[in-house]
């Protein structure tokens, strides 16, 4: 048996994620291992906190990286809220909102469900009345950003209601962080996950978590104890919590970390205004290419993000197939659609470093390509040229 060292190939990543990763982020990440508990590194998980605390614009003391991918920030913050038989109001519109019932369900809570159409933002008059139904409820979860539809939710004026009834909230901010404005502290956001893969375009594995004053009060003032030993913010504090003595908890994933380090030396080099603005040009532009070729976007205009752009399947065309040429003969990486949406939509995804004028005329020619050839009822070779009337 001989089995040699992998080489993947190298593609560019349009989907729902992992993002293309800046060279630079993987260049840190070769950098020399040292140990969690050397000087030299304790002082950068202080720099990255501060700067995480950009990202999020938040001054939250308790801003940091869990070592897990996003999942696992979502399941930190529902193990250290929820306790057994408390009531959480979760809204749904798409897959990820399902995580959540069963994240709430799986610490012995109770998941009251609000349910909007998958494509289009959570309702807050739903909200409000699952809210006045439910005075018992202790948090009200929702997701910013729907990467399985490519909606955006308004995150703030959630926030307000939920306060307005003596609920915390739980964000999902995995997709909207650096691509889309998101304020945990002018919204007042009690607790925010996200993730590296999306649009700060470093590698998968770390979950950014945010949590208030009010979140923390929560968390300290259980009856029970967390079931997740993992997860268990009280434990997890002693090591990211700062302080005279770091305590072992477990061995950070060193190198990951400066990746991430320097995906947001990358963002505060740019500007986070500036991160947002750019996301929306390079929308933009891909939304008037794909429009004349005359494919439609499924999420209404006004609630679509600009980072995941959801695009119906034109008719009789094999969606898995353009995919697999897209992938072979161009190494371009598209989403497809998930959980309720598979086999009728296509994700573009366009996070982070992906986020360019060379990817969307580059995804908007290639797919012209594809499908004219597949004799596609599209308006051939017009795609390209209106994406660039965009950037002028
Ligand atoms: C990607 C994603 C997650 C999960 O993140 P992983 O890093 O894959 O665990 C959660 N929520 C949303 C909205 C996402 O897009």
């Amino acid at each position: 048996m001989s089995i040699h060292s992998f080489h993947p190939p190298v593609r560019t990543l349009m989907g729902p994620g992992p993002s293309d990763v800046n060279p630079r982020i993987l260049e840190a990440m070769s950098r020399p291992t040292i140990g969690h508990l050397d000087p030299a590194f304790v002082g950068m998980m202080d720099e990255m906190k501060v700067l995480l605390r950009y990202a999020f614009q938040t001054t939250n003391e308790l801003t940091m990286p869990v070592s897990a991918p996003g999942s696992a920030g979502m399941e930190m913050c529902f193990v250290n809220l929820v306790e057994p038989g408390d009531k959480v109001i979760v809204c749904q519109n798409g897959v990820f909102g399902g995580r959540m019932k069963e994240n709430v369900e799986r610490c012995g809570g109770t998941a009251v469900m609000v349910e909007d159409t998958w494509g289009v933002a959570v309702d807050p008059a739903k909200a409000e009345d699952a809210l006045k139904a439910n005075p018992d409820a202790k948090i009200l979860a929702f997701v910013h950003a729907e990467t399985s539809t490519g909606a955006i939710s308004d995150a703030k004026t959630l926030t307000e209601l939920a306060h307005q009834h003596d609920c915390l909230v739980i964000v999902d901010a995995v997709t909207s962080l650096a691509g889309s404005p998101l304020m945990v502290s002018d919204w007042d956001l009690d607790a925010t996950y996200s993730g590296t893969q999306k649009c700060l375009s470093c590698v998968p594995g770390l979950s950014p978590v945010s949590f208030n004053q009010r979140a923390i009060d929560v968390i300290t003032s259980r009856k029970s104890k967390v079931q997740s030993w993992f997860l268990d913010l009280n434990l997890v504090l002693g090591y990211w919590g700062g302080g005279a003595k770091r305590a072992y908890h477990h061995t950070a994933p060193v190198n990951t970390l400066y990746g991430l380090h320097e995906a947001l030396v990358v963002l505060q080099e740019e500007g986070i205004e500036n991160s947002w603005a750019r996301h929306q040009k390079n929308h933009d532009a891909l939304r008037s290419g794909l429009e004349a070729m005359g494919l439609s976007f499924v999420v209404p205009e006004g609630q679509r993000l600009p980072q995941l752009n959801a695009v119906s399947i034109p008719d009789g065309v094999d969606e898995a197939a353009v995919r697999s040429i897209l992938l072979k003969e161009y190494n371009l990486e598209i989403g497809a659609g998930l959980g309720a949406m598979a086999g009728k939509i296509w994700r573009i995804g366009l996070m982070g470093f992906a986020s360019n004028q060379t990817n969307v005329q580059f995804c908007l020619g290639a797919l012209d390509a594809v499908l004219s050839s597949m004799k596609a009822p599209v308006n051939s070779g017009v795609a390209v040229d209106a994406a660039r009337a965009v950037y002028g």
